[in-house]
């Protein structure tokens, strides 16, 4: 552990610093929004940057900075269902075997179902839960989540990847959930990571975003050709905004997971709460792998309230959660994910935990649930 902390923060201080040790004298530290179509290319097209669909300076600042996280080549897009897309081009062979999780994040099945399955594609679907236990030897792609969202199971990586390998198949991990901060997935041997970035990694709720990274150079070489031919381009402003999110990721974080460590415990002894998810309370199913695998057990809790009127109220009237899906933001918000069809029950509540100061936030969520 104390190992990984070190490679952690290592990683940290080369993703703050990896622009500055290269910018020369009157050179901004930020990167330069750089909108660009066209850039000039006299003679042959052999550039960096021969049109704006192929690459864009923003772009690369951002990478690089992603990359340093990561500690792979990692290819931008302009939302985490973009870059969900890319990877899966570029691991699919035809016919493939493709093993998803039932409980993950719902439109990546969707994708699967409307686009994937008339191509021959094979798609099984087991809970993140019984992951650990499904037999791994026919498949060609396993994607994971984990945890996952927004059940908050988890599923051990290491061991999947070793099995998955095992039988000459890839593994994929949507990270989105915990960042690379929190939970290295590529050094847990997965062989692709992808990320909303829409999510925590830019974290303040003003964009779409998306990202891909991986060690092995053919598959990333084909999650960047992806780019180039489907033209899934992000913009160069929305990159310079991811960018800026992530220079402040860690602090975030911190702040985020401890106020989600002390809510959990909170609604763990409430009685308006009928079952807590954190893979941070030592009698959760997900608290083993969590703790395996992960440096902190993240910032987003599953409540379970009587029902949806009650689970209602919690969101509708307290003060210091914002109603509204997604999650990662600086403000604390939760919904009900049943409203969107997920397999929970109607009164089960996604509270996406944010950086509010610990006391006052405390203080409003515990008011509002000693009135349901
Ligand atoms: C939000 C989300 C996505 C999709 O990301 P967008 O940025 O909305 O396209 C994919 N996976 C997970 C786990 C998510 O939470």
């Amino acid at each position: 552990m104390r190992k990984d902390i070190e490679a952690r923060n290592r990683r940290m201080m080369e993703m703050l610093h990896a622009r500055a040790a290269k910018l020369t004298r009157g050179e901004s530290l930020t990167p330069p929004i750089v909108n660009a179509a066209k850039y000039a290319l006299p003679g042959d097209p052999d550039h960096a940057f021969p049109y704006g669909r192929f690459d864009n300076p923003t772009w690369q600042s951002l990478e690089a900075a992603i990359g340093a996280l990561e500690d792979a080549e990692t290819v931008c897009f302009p939302s985490g269902m973009a870059a969900v897309t890319a990877a899966i081009m570029a691991a699919l062979k035809p016919k493939a075997k493709v093993l998803l999780p039932s409980d993950g994040y719902y439109t990546v099945r969707v994708l699967m179902d409307e686009f994937f399955r008339q191509h021959d594609i094979e798609v099984t679907e087991v809970a993140t839960a019984d992951m650990d236990r499904h037999d791994l030897s026919a498949y060609d792609l396993v994607w994971l989540e984990t945890p996952s969202n927004p059940g908050l199971d988890t599923c051990d990586i290491a061991a999947i990847a070793e099995h998955t390998h095992a039988a000459g198949g890839l593994v994929c991990v949507d990270n989105t959930t915990a960042t690379p901060l929190l939970q290295p997935t590529l050094d847990l041997g997965a062989d692709l990571t992808v990320s909303s970035d829409t999510k925590a990694l830019a974290g303040h709720s003003d964009v779409l975003f998306g990202h891909v990274s991986a060690r092995n150079g053919d598959l990333i070489e084909r999650v960047r050709q992806w780019r180039k031919l489907s033209g899934s381009t992000p913009g160069p402003a929305e990159a310079y905004l991811a960018y800026r999110g992530l220079m402040t990721l860690e602090v975030r974080l911190e702040r985020m997971c401890a106020n989600a460590m002390a809510l959990a415990n909170l609604f763990y002894t409430h009685p308006a709460v009928q079952a807590v998810r954190f893979p941070g309370l030592a009698d959760d199913p997900s608290y083993a792998t969590a703790t395996k695998q992960m440096a902190q057990p993240g910032f987003v809790i599953g409540l379970s309230f009587a029902d949806k009127a009650t689970a209602e109220r919690f969101i509708t009237e307290c003060p210091a959660i914002f109603a509204a899906t997604s999650f990662g933001g600086v403000q604390t918000s939760g919904e009900r994910r049943a409203r969107w069809g997920d397999d929970v029950a109607e009164g089960y509540v996604r509270l996406s935990v944010g950086c509010e100061p610990r006391d006052a936030l405390m203080s409003a969520i515990s008011e509002t649930l000693d009135t349901l």
